[in-house]
């Protein structure tokens, strides 16, 4: 695709990564194969000496992930895409890629639970050293930086607390202490945010979510601002077997093309369903970030491109109250995730985060009540419908 980089984002995500079949396919077919064919002996070598641009083995580079590499690196205007068989794949690889023993990451609190729980039981067994803040808060992030420290990692908006983070603020203090920023970018997607813009190194998506959209495959994207970065990540990713699969890679790509018009649809829901719960007489407080009350309204402004389709509120009721709402929703699925055509809905006190200390979990702002709502593309109406005769049950 010619000069790509003028186009609008609706055009490029349906282009973007696009190859010339030689058979004139309209989509980048599904290269279903482990291995390539060398033309002789020399192309092989060549191939694997890197003089000549050629296909060894899927783990290494497949046509099909590729483009799909391509895509994501487009939108996200990085250099380049690194795919992985899931987000914690794409998450894994990046803390494999920046730390090691004696080194040390400034990361959030309120992290998807297994990014920070994987830093606590597995890297720490190989002598990473770990600093977990509120990095809504910067000078937090500047207190926790030691000489040993080689990434600042975060997610915003954190998830399941909706605590946003300023990517700006955070890139300015990373790079002042010669260190990458890394953001995990699955609550948005490239379409509502666009963390390299702001001055982040790396980018990470589950996308499991928002980018497939479709909740049928698990998959994940890691998308390097430079050229160096992309150099130090990708060998990681080759050569620990964290890559995706040619199928998997397909379905991603036919899911990433209606993104935006999927997170519009379930975005236009959200805002209604935020200002009905916010005055619903059950509801201790909402947090989202297009309602004036959440706390960063105006950084969610000016970072991003709208307020997103996550919605977090606390019950009145409690344990016992989010429990009974849990049962009785209807069309709503009660399971966790996120970012799909259909609407879930969850209970962090009793699912996600049950196995957290107490201590811990309020210090990542979960309380007893708080229930995560993904809004998907029904229509609002039924979502609002089954939302109020749940609620009247409580
Ligand atoms: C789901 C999720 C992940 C993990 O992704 P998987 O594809 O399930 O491995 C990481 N970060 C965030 C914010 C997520 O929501």
């Amino acid at each position: 695709m010619k000069d790509s980089e003028k186009l609008g984002f609706f055009t490029r995500q349906v282009h973007a990564g696009e190859i010339d079949d030689p058979k004139g396919s309209a989509t980048v077919p599904i290269y279903q194969t482990s291995t390539f064919k060398f033309k002789n002996a020399d192309h092989g070598a060549a191939c694997f000496s890197g003089e000549e641009d050629g296909y060894i083995y899927t783990r290494i580079g497949n046509p099909t992930i590729e483009a799909l590499e391509n895509a994501v690196a487009n939108l996200e205007r990085g250099f380049g895409g690194i795919a992985t068989s899931s987000g914690m794949a794409a998450i894994t690889t990046v803390y494999l890629a920046f730390l090691g023993k004696g080194k040390h990451i400034v990361s959030h609190n309120a992290l998807y639970g297994p990014a920070r729980s994987v830093m606590e039981t597995v890297f720490a067994r190989f002598g990473v050293e770990y600093s977990y803040v509120d990095t809504t808060d910067i000078q937090q992030v500047k207190d926790a930086i030691r000489p040993e420290t080689t990434m600042i990692y975060t997610e915003t908006p954190a998830n399941p607390t909706i605590g946003i983070s300023d990517l700006k603020a955070l890139a300015e203090v990373a790079h002042a202490a010669g260190v990458p920023l890394v953001v995990d970018n699955t609550f948005c997607s490239p379409y509502l945010q666009r963390p390299i813009e702001l001055g982040a190194d790396v980018v990470v998506h589950s996308m499991t979510k928002f980018i497939n959209g479709h909740a049928d495959i698990v998959a994940g994207m890691i998308v390097a601002a430079d050229e160096k970065n992309y150099n130090l990540i990708r060998p990681v990713m080759v050569n620990m077997g964290c890559n995706m699969d040619p199928h998997q890679a397909y379905m991603v790509h036919r899911g990433l093309k209606t993104l935006g018009i999927r997170i519009e649809k379930a975005q236009e829901s959200a805002r209604k369903v935020a200002e009905y719960l916010e005055n619903h007489p059950k509801v201790a407080w909402v947090k989202y970030p297009g309602l004036k009350s959440h706390p960063q309204y105006e950084l969610a402004q000016r970072q991003m491109d709208g307020p997103g389709t996550m919605i977090s509120f606390e019950l009145k009721g409690g344990l016992a109250a989010g429990k009974t709402l849990m049962d009785n929703v209807e069309m709503i699925l009660l399971a966790v995730s996120l970012g799909g055509v259909e609407s879930l809905i969850q209970h962090p006190a009793s699912m996600t985060h049950s196995k957290i200390s107490h201590e811990k979990k309020l210090e990542a702002g979960i309380t007893d009540g708080l229930v995560r709502f993904a809004v998907g593309i029904e229509n609002a109406e039924d979502i609002l419908a089954d939302l109020d005769q749940a609620l009247a049950k409580v």
